[in-house]
């Protein structure tokens, strides 16, 4: 064969080689980004996504870091993320931003529509990347901008320690794919969440409502077990209230059990649970909390409610509320059983000891004590 012939077919076979090993990475990163983004939209709560988009997402893309910053227009991003994990908000304080819609309406407006990489994204959008520990390593950035119906809900800033990773004219299709996806992923999840929130919460008062408090109890039960915390759960009872509805009406009532819920959220602290567990009945669950405090809690609480008047338009009116507890220390049943079976234990003691309070003469604080003991 022609020399130049054959050289032109090995030069062809190399072209055809390269572009089949280009081909071939090609694939696996579609791979790799579709997987995380299948991931992504299918995250249970924001509490997994942001685990998945903070930290996973570092080690699955070979990242130095990567910020998220997102528009709070509900001013509900923050709760919704972080709460009762306070460790993860101090740890993704520099990594999750959230935006105030108003008071940081210059960030925003300057979040465009249009991904930005290298210098251009590093140098216009330092603020993002300015606390991070790992900032003077980091020699490469693509910004890309989340968008959900053509608006800007936030931000995502990949970065690398590789200068050329994130370059001008580098293929963006699997970053645009990924940051589409991200979008929808922390819309959908927030919206759920939004949508759980508002069936775990009793519409007249605002506190959580007993389908959340079984819920959060059987967690807090199997927590303070594995951790040999006490727990405490209180039950409140309004004294004598069909007379409140009786003498001065089912509105009054109504505003009398949101006075309620006010008075006991400010007596305790946000990580105990306050539901309305039936009509003028209320339960709290104290996790770690020993019995002396808690008892000191429910004075404090019982007092407080006795003496503080709800104001009507022309009078004022007092009134009390008995209060049982039960500890899970004190509870003689092996701490072995599930969750549920202790739940019901400690919620039916508790009830026994707010019957004693009733007996008692209402207006006081009435401990479980077993009987066998
Ligand atoms: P005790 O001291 O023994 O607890 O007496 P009580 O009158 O508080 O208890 P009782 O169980 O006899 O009455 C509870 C009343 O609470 C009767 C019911 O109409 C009223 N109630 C229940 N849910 C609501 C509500 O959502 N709003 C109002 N205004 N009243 C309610
Ligand atoms: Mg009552
Ligand atoms: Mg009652």
């Amino acid at each position: 064969m022609d020399e130049s012939v054959y050289d032109k077919n090995r030069e062809l076979q190399r072209k055809l080689d390269h572009f089949i090993k280009q081909a071939r990475a090609n694939e696996k990163k579609q791979e790799l980004y579709e997987t995380f983004g299948f991931e992504i939209i299918g995250a249970s709560n924001p509490r997994q996504l942001r685990d998945l988009l903070l930290s996973r997402s570092v080690a699955r893309f070979q990242l130095l870091d990567m910020v998220l910053c997102l528009v709070d227009h509900q001013k509900d991003a923050d709760r919704l993320f972080f709460e009762h994990d306070e460790e993860a908000r101090l740890d993704s304080a520099n990594k999750l931003l959230i935006l105030d819609a108003i008071k940081d309406i210059d960030l925003i407006q300057s979040l465009t529509v249009i991904p930005l990489l290298g210098i251009e994204a590093l140098t216009r959008y330092r603020w993002m990347i300015n606390d991070l520990k790992c900032r003077d390593q980091i020699k490469s950035a693509a910004y890309f901008p989340l968008l959900r119906s053509n608006q800007v809900i936030g931000a995502m800033m990949l970065l690398s320690q590789d200068p050329h990773r994130y370059q001008k004219g580098i293929g963006t299709l699997f970053l645009q794919k990924l940051s589409a996806m991200t979008a929808v992923a922390i819309e959908n999840c927030l919206n759920q969440q939004r949508i759980k929130e508002i069936s775990y919460q009793d519409v007249l008062t605002q506190a959580y409502n007993r389908r959340y408090f079984d819920l959060r109890f059987k967690d807090e039960i199997a927590r303070c077990v594995r951790w040999d915390d006490d727990l405490i759960c209180m039950f409140l009872d309004v004294d004598h209230f069909k007379k409140v509805n009786d003498n001065y009406g089912h509105q009054t009532g109504d505003s009398v059990l949101r006075h309620m819920v006010n008075l006991i959220k400010e007596q305790v602290r946000s990580c105990d649970i306050v539901a309305r567990y039936g009509g003028e009945e209320f339960v709290v669950a104290l996790p770690s909390t020993t019995l002396h405090a808690a008892h000191e809690i429910a004075e404090r609480l019982r007092k407080a409610i006795y003496s503080s008047a709800i104001i009507l338009h022309d009078k004022q009116l007092n009134v009390s509320v008995s209060i049982g507890m039960a500890s899970l220390r004190d509870l003689s049943i092996s701490l072995q059983h599930d969750a549920d079976f202790i739940c019901t234990a400690l919620l039916d003691r508790a009830d026994k000891a707010l019957y004693e309070a009733k007996e008692g003469g209402r207006n006081q604080v009435a401990v479980y004590t077993n009987p066998m003991l």
